[in-house]
């Protein structure tokens, strides 16, 4: 059978990795972006990985899954070439009610067989020697992971996935999709498009261009501020990870500050953000920005389905398959993987259920005496 023709809309760092995982195994693919390939929220993101203390008490489902995600990344480097993977590890301190929290993570991160080891403040200081952590502060030094150049990842992608036979369409948003035969008919503003099977990529747009083929994926957005310096005379070795502030360094030598406040967990409103402020709470961690002004700053909106990821089949579009997640520069390589399985191979692993956009739609009363294709949620044959 001919390869099937795929269209990818969205060409941020979810779609990138789908568009090359799918073009590298054979699939005709065309991407369509309504601005440019990273002008979305992959843009504007931290781009960090990292797995302390995020999985500090994860299942070992959850742990090996983490590992294999990093190892992903050694693997995609090796594929495309690198440049864009920082393996700068990551500093983290607490100090106050949340340092015994952290010990405890530490302590079953450690158990876990996981990279993560305790640094006196002497060992912090000759590692990071621009950084001024609070002296009462317990240190941790992870040293897997790093911070991801998400743009230079998704030019890497699409330029691999290009020499491999896959057309790139910017400035091209798809505006109405419809069913046409055993497949879609995607409208733009240049002209129409037929393919065999969608994939929706489209970060925090996504709810809007699922719509347009009828199939509901609720979502909620939250934004998040980043406020850039200019380049640092000591320039940071690693992500810094403190009880408000992530900081990790810019590909210019600068660095990242992304504020933590709009995060629910620290209760403040997102309006109490002012890039000014989070510089100057930034330089009491890096002195060097003392009297200094952000270079820029920019919002990110982060696209977040309730209860996790949206990866998989939508169950009223036979042949739209839908992919979007918080932390999808982390997620990314793995979206690639399950998208090409599932659309390649028509191989759905149980594991992928969990992520399934049809835990929208299950009903939570007695199955009906008759049903529907569409209510079960029709997976296309193997193509
Ligand atoms: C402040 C902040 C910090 C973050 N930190 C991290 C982190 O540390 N680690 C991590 O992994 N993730 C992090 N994230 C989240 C991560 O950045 C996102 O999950 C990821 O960038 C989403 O990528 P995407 O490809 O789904 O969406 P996007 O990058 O937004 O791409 C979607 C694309 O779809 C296109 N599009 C939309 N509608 C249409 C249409 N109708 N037709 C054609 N094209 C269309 C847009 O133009 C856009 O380019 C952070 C996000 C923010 C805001």
């Amino acid at each position: 059978m001919n390869a099937p023709h795929v269209a990818v809309i969205g060409a941020g760092v979810v779609g990138a990795n789908i568009a090359h995982r799918l073009a590298a195994r054979g699939a005709r693919v065309t991407i369509f972006d309504a601005g440019s390939p990273g002008g979305g929220t992959s843009g504007s993101s931290i781009s960090w990985l990292s797995t302390f203390p995020q999985i500090a008490n994860a299942t070992p489902a959850m742990v090996a899954y983490r590992r294999r995600t990093h190892e992903r990344f050694r693997e995609l480097e090796a594929e495309l070439g690198g440049g864009w993977m920082h393996w700068t590890g990551t500093l983290t301190w607490a100090n106050g009610q949340t340092a015994a929290r952290l010990e405890r993570d530490y302590l079953a991160m450690h158990d876990l067989g996981l990279p993560v080891r305790r640094l006196t403040a002497d060992e912090a200081a000759a590692f990071e020697p621009g950084v001024r952590i609070p002296p009462e502060s317990t240190v941790y030094l992870e040293d897997g992971g790093g911070w991801v150049d998400a743009p230079a990842l998704i030019t890497a992608l699409l330029r691999r996935a290009t020499d491999g036979g896959a057309r790139v369409l910017t400035g091209t948003p798809v505006t109405s999709l419809t069913q046409s035969g055993r497949g879609w008919r995607l409208t733009t503003p240049s002209g129409e498009h037929e393919a065999d099977v969608v994939v929706t990529a489209a970060g925090i747009w996504s709810s809007h261009v699922a719509a347009l083929a009828g199939a509901p994926v609720p979502l909620d957005l939250r934004p998040g501020l980043i406020v850039y310096s200019s380049p640092l005379a000591t320039a940071l070795r690693s992500v810094l990870n403190g009880p408000e502030l992530n900081i990790r360094p810019t590909a210019s030598g600068g660095a990242a500050i992304h504020w933590r406040g709009e995060d629910t967990y620290t209760g403040h409103g997102y309006n109490a953000a002012d890039p000014n402020a989070v510089f100057a709470a930034a330089a009491e961690v890096l002195p060097e920005l003392a009297g200094g002004a952000p270079e820029r700053a920019s919002v990110g909106v982060r696209p977040v389905p309730p209860g996790g990821p949206v990866v998989g089949w939508h169950p009223s579009a036979p042949g739209l398959f839908i992919a979007v997640s918080h932390g999808g520069v982390g997620w990314g390589p793995r979206w690639g993987d399950i998208a090409a399985a599932a659309i390649l191979d028509g191989e759905e692993d149980p594991r992928w259920g969990a992520f399934a956009p049809d835990r929208f739609f299950r009903s939570p009363l007695p199955a009906p005496t008759t049903t529907s294709q569409h209510a079960l949620g029709h997976v296309p044959a193997q193509m």
